[in-house]
This record gives C-alpha cells, structure tokens and sequence, in this order.
C-alpha cells in the first residue's frame, strides 16, 4: 500500500510514495552494517563537522523545513519553526559534546588500574512518531551517530515528505551512505528487521501499543531497548501559586502542538481554594483562542495531525461525557472542513471512566478539585503513566517536596515540561525506559566496557 502526505487542515494529498520492498529494505539494512564499519573508526573531529553542516543547514532553511511539518502534520507555523531550530541546537549539543561525554572513564578501585570504554555497537533501529517529526528523528539519530554507531529510521506513515526531508539533509551534509537511513516500509517489516543479527537495539517513540510490540520483538531477540511513550502529565496547583502565572502556564502546557505533546500539561489538579478562580480564567483564555489554518501566522490552534486523530479524540471525550463527565467549554469538533476539535475542559471525570487513565492526545483538559496537597500528590500517581509533569506554588522548597514524590521521570516547578538539549528526558511505569538527550541519551547504546590492567 502507498504512502500518502496529506494536509490534515485542508484533506488535500499532497504526495504519494511507494514503499520499499522486503527485499529493498534487507539491502539497506545491509548497507548500514557495510558503513559501521568505517564510521565507528572515524574521529570525533570528523562526525562533528559532518552534523555542524547538518546543523547550519537547518538554521539556513528553517523556514523550508518548517512549511514542511506544517503542511504534513499541521504544526503551527511559529512552532514548526522552534521545532527546526531546537533540532539545530541538540545537533550542536552532541557534535560538540560527545567526544567528552564518551571519554574514557578511570574507575577508582583499590589494587588495580581500570577504566571504561565507551564503545559502538554497530546498527540500530528507530521508531518514530509523526508530532515532532524533525525532533524525534533528530534526538535518537545524532548521540548514536556521533557515538558510532549507524541508524535506521521508520518514521511515522502520514510524515513521510519530512522523512525525505532528513535524509536529504544528512546526505547534503557529506554523511556516508548508510549511516543514517529513512525507511520508507510498512509497519509490519519492523519486527523482521530487529529479528535481524545485524540489528543492534532498538529505540521507539509513540504508543504502549506500539512501545510492547517493538519491545517484546527486541526482547524475543536479545536486543536492547529504549521506549519513549505516552504521558498523561499532572498539573499541580497548590494553594500559595500566582494565578495569573499558572493560567499563562496552563494555556501554554496544554496547547502546545494543538495538545499533541506527550509531555503537554493534561490533568490540572487544583487546589480547592484557587479551583473556581482557576477554571474561569483558564476557560476564558482558551475559549478565545483562534482555530484555523497552522501556515497563517495568527492561528493559535491548528488541526491535529489526521482525521481519524481527531475521530477517537471526539470518541474518549464523548465516551467521558456520556458517563458524566461536565463540559466546562467545548467537548466537539468544529463544522468546517480539516481535522479540527475545539479547545476543550472536563471536569468530573472519574477513575470508573475509561478517559480518566487514558491519554487525551489534543486541546482537551481535564480538571480536578482537591482538597490539599497530599490529595494532589495522591491523584498525580493514580495513573499508568510517568512520564512528567509540574507544580506550581510560590515557595521553591515546597514545589521540590512535592515534585521527589510524583512517581515520573521529569518534574518542573512553575512550568510545563519541556525538552532541551543538555536536560534528561524519559519517564517510568507505561511511559516506557531509558532515557534521551543530554549526557544520558548517548550511553544508551554503546558498549561500557571494563577495561582492567591489574
Ligand atoms: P504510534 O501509533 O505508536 O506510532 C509511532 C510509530 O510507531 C510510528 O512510526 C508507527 O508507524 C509505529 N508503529 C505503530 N504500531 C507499530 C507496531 N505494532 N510495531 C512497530 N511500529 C509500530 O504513535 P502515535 O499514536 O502516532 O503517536 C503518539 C504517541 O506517541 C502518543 O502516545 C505520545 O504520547 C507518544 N509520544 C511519546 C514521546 C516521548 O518522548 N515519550 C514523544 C512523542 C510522542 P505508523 O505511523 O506507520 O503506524
């Protein structure tokens, strides 16, 4: 079956592509292994030339690049931008770091001189998702690359004009063939490929669904494994927080990427004393934000990235109302063409619900009503998923203390979570293993080995 690029806020098909064949995709695959040969023998000096090319040229043509994650998936212009230029900054981040991050590591032991080598493994798999379509690729591609090793991608199936995009750009940028590979394939070639010996380990960003397949084929197969999968961040507000700066918070955590961020701000916990204050003005902020098309500059919420994400998004809101749930504002999609749903916030959702532990992956809050803090803490950990989440009060020290005992891997006090390069990013429980970006996110596919001379 073909691939298609289409523009979720218009319906329009803007490109078609044939997939690899099996026997296409097992060549580069081949291919891969034939470059990790020389790449893992090549200076730190000569990789990092390599991806400051890469890095120059997206400063260059962000706005090339950015009209692409636009048109494909319905990224806001502005944020298609930062997204570029972010990918710009993590290139930098690794060309110019990695030679230290990978630099010997003397062991303190008694009676004998050892240290730690860091070492590439050879060819590794990635799984993409289509919501930070430049971002994810970049993440997982430039600490391998510069560790050494040699990367596929089989990015998501409605962004392949960006896929093409990347490795236009590696290409250009003077990396050998075979060190980084788009694999345009059908999902179903995924296992064959991590069944494969030369196949390494394996990374995926996306679903559980997809994050327990991918696992379980690297498992069956003996083969290491990182998961960046979904999140269902809580949102404290304690009693003491600034309202008027949570409020501009809660917009900005909620709304990012038309709330398709697997770190964006989901369940809002407030404290009962600051609730009422909190939804009105929440409500209002988000009821005046303009909905149309992400290329227009003014637009403040776009599409989500396909028609059938905006069905089951209407699907888990109006399964919550159905089971009563309260619509604070929106709970539908807008009459007009595109893959649009209105800026959305449910109170009374209810752990007996299916919505209360499920992702709500676009502009659609939830809100809850606590009593105290221990309340907020205990509601922030009754889900499956760990990936971020923040807490908002004026004094630090409180934000620390109840920031140790959310059970995620990323806590923020007075901001969303947010991505950077030189800061750790992972979760815990269904929100999958392993982690990405800064030192960390290099070390996970590389060979720590003992080196002793007792
Ligand atoms: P998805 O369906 O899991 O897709 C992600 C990638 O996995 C796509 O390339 C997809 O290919 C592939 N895939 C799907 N099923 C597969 C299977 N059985 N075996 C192998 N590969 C498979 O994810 P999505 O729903 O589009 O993306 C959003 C999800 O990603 C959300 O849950 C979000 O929270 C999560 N996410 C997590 C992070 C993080 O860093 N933790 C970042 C961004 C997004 P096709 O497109 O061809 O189906």
């Amino acid at each position: 079956m073909s691939i298609t690029s289409i523009n979720p806020a218009t319906g329009e098909t803007l490109k078609t592509y044939e997939p690899l064949t099996k026997e296409q995709t097992m060549d580069k695959v081949a291919a891969a292994q034939k470059a990790f040969a020389d790449w893992q023998e090549t200076t730190f000096d000569h990789r990092k030339s390599i991806l400051l090319t890469f890095a120059k040229a997206l400063r260059e043509r962000t706005d090339e690049c950015a009209k692409l994650i636009t048109v494909e998936m319905g990224k806001r212009i502005a944020e298609a931008r930062k997204e570029i230029l972010f990918c710009a900054e993590i290139t930098e981040f690794y060309a110019n770091g990695a030679e230290e991050f990978l630099a010997n590591q003397p062991m303190d032991t008694d009676d004998a001189e050892a240290y730690i080598q860091y070492a590439p493994i050879g060819v590794l798999m990635g799984v993409m998702p289509w919501n930070f379509p430049f971002y994810q690729v970049v993440r997982y591609a430039m600490p391998n690359i510069m560790a050494g090793n040699t990367v596929l991608v089989k990015h998501a199936g409605n962004v392949p004009q960006c896929a093409e995009k990347i490795q236009n750009l590696f290409d250009e940028s003077g990396l050998p063939e075979g060190v980084f590979t788009n694999l345009l394939i059908p999902t179903e070639f995924v296992e064959t490929i991590i069944e494969d010996d030369r196949i390494q380990g394996v990374s995926l960003t996306g679903s559980e669904r997809a994050g327990a397949a991918v696992a379980a084929a690297a498992g069956k197969n003996l083969k290491r494994s990182v998961l960046e999968l979904g999140g269902n961040d809580p949102f404290i507000v304690l009693e003491d927080a600034d309202l008027d700066a949570v409020v501009e918070m809660a917009v900005k955590g909620r709304m990012v990427n038309t709330g398709q961020s697997c770190v964006a701000a989901k369940r809002f916990i407030v404290v009962e004393s600051l609730a009422d204050d909190f939804l009105s003005a929440f409500k209002s902020k988000l009821a005046d934000m303009k909905l149309g098309d992400p290329i227009d500059e003014d637009t403040e919420v776009g599409p989500l990235s396909t028609e059938s994400a905006a069905d089951n998004l209407d699907k888990q809101v109006q399964s919550a109302i159905n089971a009563g749930a309260t619509v604070v504002l929106g709970g539908d999609r807008p009459d007009c063409k595109g893959a649009f749903f209105n800026p959305t916030i449910l109170t009374d959702v209810t752990p007996d619900m299916p919505t209360y532990d499920q992702e709500l992956f676009g502009p659609v809050a939830t809100v809850y009503v606590v009593k105290d803090e221990a309340a907020a803490i205990k509601l922030a950990n009754d889900s499956s998923y760990g990936l971020g989440g923040s807490v908002y009060t004026k004094d630090i020290e409180r934000g620390r203390k109840v920031a140790e005992q959310i059970d995620t891997g990323m806590m923020f006090i007075n901001q969303p979570t947010q991505s950077q390069a030189d800061l750790p990013f992972g979760g815990t429980k269904n929100s999958g293993y392993g982690r990405e970006l800064s030192h960390l996110g290099i070390l996970e596919f590389v060979n720590k080995k003992l080196i002793h001379t007792g």
